[in-house]
């Protein structure tokens, strides 16, 4: 008797907070679809966030349903009190990511980002098994940042990327990506503001945190580069406390964030200047805060896009963006140091910039995701775009592969 068929099996992966938010549509999508469609969807989180505050809620604010595995890397990290390494991390997550490889034996992997998590693509690339990545093509060409790296490896390995904007496209034709490796499909966020902002607006967060809609400003701060200096780090919370005297300041203060703060004899200053400092909100409590901020601070990627279609302006405290976009638009200003006087500025901006400037098509990127993915599996693209058929238009390959023509061989 001939054997069924094997169903083709997509492996979603995530790995922390706004991977969650943002493949919320699409993992719904993947899930619907199995029987009608015939493939299979398995479910994969990484644990590198693992707090409910960070994770588990996303789960019930969203309807996210729970995970087919989770890897729980970060858990293990802490619990075996290793180094807090990078190289640590990954010797944790790269035989995980493998022993699953091996079990489930899936025929593509879709990541979304550019995190530690994502960077087990490299796994899942030497395991001979496809990737699709979303979010692919934002460079900041800020070497020092840890995911500029992590994005332009997960890109490079990528047999299909996903990017929110032409530029995105732009980029990876520029480092060389073949043309049919790369789909613009607006930018996912979208997604997520659309189905939770009704919700968001009837949580009670701001008089659970004595606000009022258009009086505050609303800080996040969290990424490596803005922690690690103690320096830096001083001069941008001495701007928040300036900023505090004369204004409301409010800010989720993440975990970790706290015990930098902690560790650089930081937190009694931060705790005693007037901030309100409250813990890691959920998604809804979130939006529902930016949406009534009169300004934003972050160095936040999703943030600062958030921002812009909530019509709120950003002071995007970075000394580099991948996502310069929003600058484009008008919605924001980029701003290292000097976080006082660059609020004042943002304050003063003209809210008049184009909300629909992250996804000018305003239809739904999960969808276009997951049609064209379906598009790919039924023509069989992840089975031979890394054949010399699909490559051969490249010089570079038919001479790899021998093939002189009269254009290339100079005698
Ligand atoms: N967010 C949240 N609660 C918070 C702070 C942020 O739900 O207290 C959401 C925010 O709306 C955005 C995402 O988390 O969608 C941003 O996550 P994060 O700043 O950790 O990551 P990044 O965007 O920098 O990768």
């Amino acid at each position: 008797m001939a054997m069924p068929d094997k169903k083709f099996k997509i492996m979603s992966v995530v790995g922390i907070r706004p991977a969650l938010i943002r493949m919320h549509k699409l993992l719904r999508l993947l899930d619907e679809h199995q029987k009608a469609k015939n493939y299979e969807h398995v479910f994969v989180h990484t644990g590198q966030h693992f707090d409910h505050e960070l994770d588990g809620i996303f789960y019930e604010q969203m309807g996210i349903r729970q995970p087919d595995y989770n890897l729980g890397v970060g858990k293990t990290l802490k619990q075996q009190g290793g180094p807090q390494s990078f190289e640590y991390q990954m010797s944790i997550l790269f035989p995980e990511i493998a022993k699953l490889l091996e079990k489930e034996r899936p025929d593509l992997v879709v990541y979304l980002g550019d995190t530690n998590s994502e960077l087990s693509a490299i796994v899942v690339s030497r395991h001979s098994v496809p990737i699709a990545h979303i979010e692919a093509g934002g460079r900041s060409y800020d070497w020092r940042m840890p995911e500029e790296k992590n994005r332009t490896v997960i890109d490079h390995l990528a047999d299909i990327c996903y990017s929110y904007v032409p530029r995105y496209r732009e980029i990876l034709l520029q480092e060389g990506l073949p043309e049919f490796r790369i789909k613009v499909i607006g930018n996912i966020i979208y997604d997520a503001v659309e189905s939770f902002l009704p919700l968001a607006e009837k949580s009670p967060v701001l008089e659970e945190n004595s606000l009022t809609s258009g009086s505050y400003i609303l800080v996040t701060l969290h990424r490596e580069e803005n922690i690690n200096e103690k320096t830096g780090l001083e001069e941008k919370l001495n701007d928040l406390i300036k900023l505090a005297k004369e204004h409301t300041v409010v800010w989720p203060i993440m975990p970790r964030v706290k015990a930098t703060l902690e560790k650089f004899g930081l937190w009694d200053a931060l705790k005693n200047s007037g901030i309100k400092l409250i813990k890691p909100q959920g998604y809804l409590e979130f939006l529902k805060l930016q949406k009534h901020a009169k300004v934003i601070i972050s160095d936040s990627g999703s943030v600062q896009e958030e921002a812009l279609i909530l019509g709120v302006p950003c002071v995007v405290a970075r000394a580099s963006t991948e996502r310069p976009e929003t600058l484009i638009a008008g919605a924001g200003i980029l701003a290292n140091t000097n976080l006082y006087q660059n609020t004042l500025k943002a304050l003063a901006l003209p809210k008049s910039w184009d909300k629909y400037a992250l996804n000018p098509t305003r239809q739904s990127p999960s969808v276009i995701i997951f049609e064209d993915l379906m598009d790919k599996i039924q023509s069989g693209f992840f089975k031979d775009s890394r054949s010399y058929d699909w490559l051969k238009s490249s010089r570079f390959v038919r001479e790899a592969y021998g093939n002189f023509d009269s254009d290339n061989k100079k005698d």
